[in-house]
């Protein structure tokens, strides 16, 4: 049985990534997936520039352009009065990074460009249908199981998502807690930046109920809408994908009645989980395996194919120091993208309204500073923490 140097478990974006990156550096690679195909549920789309980056290293990143739309700069605004808070511009990072924007491209079509240049590599292979059932590993190497074959590697980076089964094998806490409200997100081809006047990525502020609107290329690249809002407490899901209530929610972001039909709902749970530990032996975690958040600008993902740039370096060196994948990744995601996502999540639901005047001020006078408005930037884009 051939021994891999790394089996990568998990082919959604971060799986596929780890392994094209471990394949590009020469190491022999597995990638396990569990479905037939990728995945392509509306997730994330916001692409940092830190990530931009690493995908122009991987060679991705011309066609990855042509999929995406570019977005420069991204609003707040107030919902209940339509009125502009504040504009930041990815301009101001240009001596910072060659690519001082976003990427609006939907994440399924990276795992896809990502899995046909693996396909084409001698020293890679990647099985679909394969959903790895058992991890064992002693000190000289790991056997992965799946329903029908074992294979046995060096390492194993575990990139199977939130519910992740190498996390659960290894015994590794998944810590954090679960919000009682569920995100909806409504796809539709309404134009809301001709009826409102507003960006491509824009986060609508309201002490009941939020909205982010975000567009995207969508397979056809035509062009559609995501509006993404909180859903109540007390809402049941079946009454949240209701035709009534979906309508409802788009006639309160200004959709006028006779253009409320939509093309796509899906409503998904928001956690804001991080593994006690991201390995065990030579057993890795990596992206949602590792940690998940709440999507509030666009973190999760990016952090996640940081993860899988950093640990393809690590692994092709002679002897590794495998410690060092932890100790700067795990506190990283604690301060950047936890701490971060919940600060975003509180800024757009703050229900006291002296405390919403003085955030929008705050954000205001952020935005008109220049340092300031270049050190909010850093920190949301990841540059601060890649
Ligand atoms: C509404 C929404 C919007 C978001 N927007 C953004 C955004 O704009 N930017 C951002 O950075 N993040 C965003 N996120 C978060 C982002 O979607 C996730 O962080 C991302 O999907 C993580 O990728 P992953 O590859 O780690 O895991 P996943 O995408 O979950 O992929 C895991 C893969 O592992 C496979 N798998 C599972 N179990 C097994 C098994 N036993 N054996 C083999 N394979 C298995 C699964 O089938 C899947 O293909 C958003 C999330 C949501 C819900």
């Amino acid at each position: 049985m051939q021994r891999r140097n790394v089996i990568v478990v998990g082919a959604g974006p971060v799986g596929t990534v780890a392994a094209l990156a471990c394949a590009r550096s020469g190491l022999d690679v597995l990638l396990l997936e569990k479905e037939s195909r990728v995945d392509d549920s509306p997730r994330a789309s916001t692409t940092q520039p830190p990530t931009l980056e690493i995908l122009a290293e991987l060679g991705l990143i011309d066609e990855y352009l042509r999929v995406g739309l570019i977005a420069r700069s991204f609003q707040f605004w107030d919902r209940a009065s339509l009125k502009l808070i504040a504009e930041f511009d990815f301009e101001r990072l240009k001596d910072e990074t060659a690519y001082p924007f976003v990427v609006q491209t939907e994440q399924h079509k990276l795992a896809n460009m990502a899995i046909e240049r693996l396909r084409g590599m001698a020293n890679a292979e990647v099985r679909m249908d394969a959903p790895v059932t058992g991890i064992e590993q002693d000190e000289d190497r790991v056997k992965v199981s799946t329903a029908s074959s074992v294979f046995f590697a060096d390492y194993v980076i575990g990139a199977d998502g939130g519910r992740s089964a190498v996390r659960k094998s290894l015994g590794i806490e998944f810590e954090g807690y679960t919000w009682p409200e569920r995100f909806l997100v409504i796809t539709t081809k309404f134009d809301f930046q001709a009826a409102i006047g507003c960006c491509l990525r824009n986060y609508m502020a309201g002490p009941h109920e939020w909205t982010n609107l975000f567009k995207v290329a969508g397979d056809d690249l035509k062009g559609r809408w995501r509006a993404v809002f909180n859903t109540r407490e007390d809402e049941s899901d079946d009454e949240a994908l209701s035709d009534r209530a979906v309508k409802a929610r788009l006639s309160r972001i200004y959709v006028p009645e006779g253009s409320r039909d939509y093309l796509h709902l899906n409503l998904y749970a928001v956690h804001q989980r991080v593994a006690k530990s991201f390995r065990k032996g030579r057993v890795f975690l990596c992206g949602d395996a590792a940690h998940v958040n709440n999507p509030i600008g666009g973190l999760g993902l990016n952090a996640g194919i940081h993860e899988a740039w950093h640990l393809a370096a690590l692994l092709k060196e002679r002897t590794p120091d495998l410690d060092s994948y932890e100790r700067h990744r795990r506190p990283l995601n604690i301060k950047y993208v936890q701490e971060q996502t919940i600060a975003n999540k509180k800024r757009l639901e703050e229900k006291d309204p002296a405390q919403r005047a003085r955030r929008f001020q705050e954000l205001k006078e952020t935005a008109d500073d220049p340092k300031r408005h270049k050190a909010f930037l850093m920190r949301a884009s990841l540059l601060l923490s890649q």
